[in-house]
């Protein structure tokens, strides 16, 4: 998502609020609760920011985690913190409704990316509102005083404020709003809470699988990441998962000289390019041999919202300086829906003013494949596998001996790591048609995705638990996430609390 932060001048600019009026009677609740007490809701938010909130400072995780738990029991809500030996807290806490006969649980996270102070303007933790964003030229100014309106164009700048806390703000802010206007929930209503997503949930999976009942749920609304680059609401219904591949193709035992040796040993870097040219063809269609065999192919219903999706791949070519694309002319929303192999990067002895006149004595590239639903990852990286014997190579993976390049021409050391399957929600099911409705009842027309093109740890979810998860994010997307001067538009919090209340009363 880091890659679309720029988006702002072109997608944005002048940034007037398109503002919908909600059919859903929470939102509209919620947008009469909010007007009247934006000054306490944005004093809430600043004090759960001033907290820092990087996963490794396990002090400060505990800091926020009981303050968040604080924020929910004032509320009246139960809230405990859950964790596994060595983990950061899960901060849960619950809403029961009697009779209900579904649990949703909302899931944001309240760590946030590592961050070098000395790149932010203003102290990452000293939350700052600003007139307008930092590359606009935005100003600080202080908050207004309780009852004056606050401009919703404004931002409010610390790390956390986008990616992920917002969300949290928003959930609370919904529930004070539905119970000030004396509305139902009709669902029961769960709270999780995540403190290290940002060190790549490595105790999602386990602290959910050790408190299953706890965390059970019919559905997990994700709450994560930014809304489109043209503002509407999105939902996106699953993510791609991803394997990391590594080879090391080799040369001679160490560097040979290019003019005693050029034209007789085999230069690495060379059999590398060849090895790199057979996996795709121009138009960037992978030619691993059954690449594209257990894709899951996309459903009436996900065609139909890929259609409808804005058309942005322009603009997008306007900001990144892109001459073509690749994908034969498909669209970036469609092209996300199909796995990807992708050079990370690539190396070979050494170039410009510190090459020497050498023939390399190995050649290595990092690649990473996406994949999507219905494609196994270990079958994936064995096809990768056999497609680079298919070219010649004997794969190792581990160093090779001497004598195993002696007897063979070709050598490729390869390993694979990082292995994680890709999900996606039917966008047929009712519960998925459901959260459509209501969501576009409280935003408008929707800009539904299949997946995402990233990942989240969505398996980290439906794995232990067997439900289903579906990404509903809040923030604006230009919000610096995972960089410095992360900031939020307020509207985008004022829009996640009317959001937030209509999926609360569904
Ligand atoms: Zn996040």
């Amino acid at each position: 998502m880091k890659r679309y932060v720029f988006l702002l001048c072109l997608l944005a600019a002048g940034g007037t609020a398109q503002t919908f009026t909600p059919t859903n009677p929470a939102s509209q609740a919620a947008r009469r609760w909010r007007q009247q007490h934006e000054r306490a809701i944005v004093d809430e938010f600043v004090s759960l920011l001033t907290i820092p909130n990087i996963a490794a400072d396990r002090a400060n995780i505990q800091r926020n985690a009981e303050a968040i738990a604080g924020m929910m029991e004032k509320r009246g809500i139960t809230a405990k913190l859950v964790s596994v030996p060595g983990g950061n807290p899960i901060v849960f806490g619950e809403i029961k409704t009697p009779g209900a006969t579904r649990t949703i649980v909302f899931y944001a996270h309240y760590d946030g990316q590592p961050l070098d102070p000395k790149e932010w303007v203003t102290p990452p933790f000293t939350p700052t509102l600003r007139d307008k964003t930092i590359e606009r030229d935005g100003q600080v100014i202080q908050l207004p005083a309780e009852g004056t309106k606050f401009n919703p164009e404004w931002r409010l700048y610390a790390r956390g404020s986008a990616d992920d806390k917002a969300p949290i703000i928003a959930m609370l802010a919904a529930v004070d709003a539905i119970r000030a206007a004396g509305l139902k929930t009709k669902s029961n209503i769960k709270f999780a809470f995540e403190g290290e997503e940002e060190a790549g949930s490595p105790n999602l999976e386990k602290t959910l699988a050790a408190n299953k009942a706890l965390f059970s749920g019919d559905l997990w609304l994700m709450c994560d990441g930014p809304v489109h680059q043209t503002r509407r609401q999105l939902i996106a219904f699953g993510a791609r998962g991803a394997i990391r591949v590594d080879v090391t193709v080799y040369g001679p035992r160490g560097e040979l000289h290019s003019g005693h040796y050029g034209n007789w040993a085999p230069n690495p870097a060379l059999a590398l390019a060849r090895l790199l040219v057979s996996m795709k063809d121009e138009t960037g269609r992978v030619l691993v041999e059954h690449f594209y065999d257990d894709v899951d192919p996309l459903s009436d219903t996900e065609k139909r919202a890929l259609a409808e999706a804005p058309d942005i791949d322009a603009d997008l070519m306007r900001e990144f300086w892109l001459g073509s694309t690749d994908g034969g002319g498909k669209k970036l929303t469609e092209l996300i829906t199909l796995p990807s192999l992708n050079i990370r990067g690539m190396a070979s002895s050494r170039i410009g003013a510190q090459a020497s006149n050498v023939i390399p004595a190995s050649a290595s590239v990092t690649m990473d494949i996406r994949l999507v639903k219905g494609m196994d990852p270990r079958t994936t990286a064995e096809r990768v596998i056999e497609h680079i014997r298919k070219q010649g190579f004997f794969v190792v993976d581990q160093e090779p001996t001497s004598e195993m390049r002696m007897s063979h021409a070709k050598v490729a050391r390869v390993t694979i790591s990082g292995a994680e399957a890709a999900i996606r929600t039917p966008m047929d099911l009712p519960i998925s048609q459901e959260v459509i409705r209501v969501v576009e009842s409280a935003r408008g027309p929707a800009v539904k995705l299949p997946n995402m093109g990233g990942g989240l740890p969505l398996t980290s979810v439906e794995r232990p638990l067997g439900t289903r998860t579906i990404v509903i994010p809040l923030g604006n997307h230009d919000n610096n996430q995972h960089s410095y001067n992360e900031n939020l538009r307020l509207q985008n919090l004022w829009d996640g609390i009317e959001l937030m209340a209509a999926l609360m009363t569904m």
